[in-house]
């Protein structure tokens, strides 16, 4: 028999960072602020609706557009939130995760030589995503430690071969958001372009200081050349579930659903169905999100004061990041196991997130803690 020869189509790519830094901190049983999950239990409620969709037996696919009422829901707390008008037929797809609408989102998008306007620090799928279609990734650098954009330079790196912007905000890992003098300047800039948006506002519900999230879909001329995408991960504290959306004009969503129906089909059914009633019944308990995450991080940083990490503030996001070079001038990877490790706090390492490594000596820190898990975090964080 001939050997098998593979030739890997992401030689680049390793076990994502997420996934090494939650399996070190099980087996130091170390208080695991990497990754981002709350340890705070979803709502009663939202249990009960999701059980009783079962028992009823809901348990058969859902339609490959996403259930009906929650396409609803989506379109009526968009439109809540941000003015917009997204049909909930041909607009809004339910997704399993965000993940899997950038995948498709990018897959459908992108054309072999396309050049993706990315902003970097990258959060860790989208490079890989755009490789797998053949894309080139192009970086939008954020300036140390303000995490803004530039756009005299973004507009010096459009030229013919760009096909796409991907946006993200509030930006994961730092903590920064786009404010409404951002979109106005992108708006400008791609006005005479045929650039795509791709948006991922997944953190759109953790936006802090008063500051109101800008959603693309606020602006109807970037939201026409748009894929929004989120999740109800965060929102919900149920990042395990996997339910996620994008909402793009039906010329693109049309796209976007000839993916979606190859990749996952469809998304769980009684889950879909406990979310749209809960949006429906509770839906204070998504827009006061804001509020109560900025408590989080504010208690974070009350906690910590005293210790020798410095905070980057946190516009959004449930993530505060910590320059710890009055502590040690290791290289953050090595830093973030070794405290892991040796003192039991987990965080992730902020240079992953960059194509040529770099490291400016920050740690991200998931705030989305019980009080008792970010006093003992903080308590030994301080002792360093
Ligand atoms: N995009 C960003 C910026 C994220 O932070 C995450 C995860 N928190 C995702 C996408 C993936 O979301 P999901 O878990 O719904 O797939
Ligand atoms: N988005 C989460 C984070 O930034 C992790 C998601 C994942 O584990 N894939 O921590």
């Amino acid at each position: 028999m001939n050997p098998l020869s593979l030739t890997s189509k992401l030689p680049q790519v390793g076990t994502t960072i997420f996934t090494v830094m939650s399996s070190l901190a099980r087996e130091h049983q170390a208080i695991n602020l990497s990754q981002g999950f709350p340890d705070i239990p979803c709502d009663d409620d939202l249990t009960r609706r999701v059980n009783f969709y079962m028992q009823k037996g809901l348990n058969q696919y859902a339609p490959m557009q996403g259930a009906m009422p929650l396409r609803e829901q989506i379109s009526s707390l968009v439109n809540e939130l941000y003015g917009a008008n997204y049909d909930p037929t041909d607009e809004i797809t339910v997704t399993s995760g965000a993940t899997e609408a950038l995948f498709c989102a990018i897959t459908a998008l992108i054309h072999e030589g396309d050049e993706v306007l990315i902003i970097e620090p990258a959060y860790d799928a989208y490079i890989p995503i755009i490789e797998l279609s053949g894309g080139v990734p192009v970086s939008i650098s954020l300036d140390f430690p303000d995490y803004k954009i530039d756009w005299e330079h973004v507009k010096k790196l459009i030229n013919g071969r760009t096909r796409a912007i991907m946006l993200n905000s509030p930006h994961n890992p730092t903590g920064s958001v786009l404010s409404a003098d951002d979109l106005q300047q992108l708006q400008k800039i791609i006005h005479s372009n045929n650039i795509f948006i791709i948006s991922d506002e997944v953190w759109e519900h953790t936006v802090y200081d008063g500051e109101l999230h800008q959603s693309v879909a606020r602006y109807p001329e970037l939201a026409s050349r748009s894929l929004v995408i989120s999740s109800f991960g965060k929102a919900l504290n149920a990042t395990g579930w996997k339910v996620g959306y994008c909402l793009a004009p039906a010329a693109l969503t049309k796209e976007f659903r000839k993916v979606h129906q190859f990749v996952t089909f469809s998304t769980a059914t009684p889950l879909q169905h406990g979310i749209a009633d809960y949006l429906q019944y509770h839906r204070e308990r998504v827009t006061g999100l804001p509020a109560f995450y900025q408590q989080k991080r504010d208690r974070f940083l009350e906690l910590m004061q005293g210790s020798r990490f410095q905070p980057i503030k946190s516009h959004g996001t449930y993530f505060q990041l910590m320059d710890y070079s009055a502590i040690s001038d290791e290289g953050d990877v090595e830093f973030a196991k070794r405290l892991t490790r040796d003192h039991g706090v987990a965080s992730i390492p902020v240079s992953v997130f960059y194509r040529f490594n770099t490291d400016n000596k920050v740690l991200r820190f998931c705030f989305a803690k019980e009080e008792e898990t970010l006093a003992k975090a903080a308590e030994i964080l301080k002792g360093i």
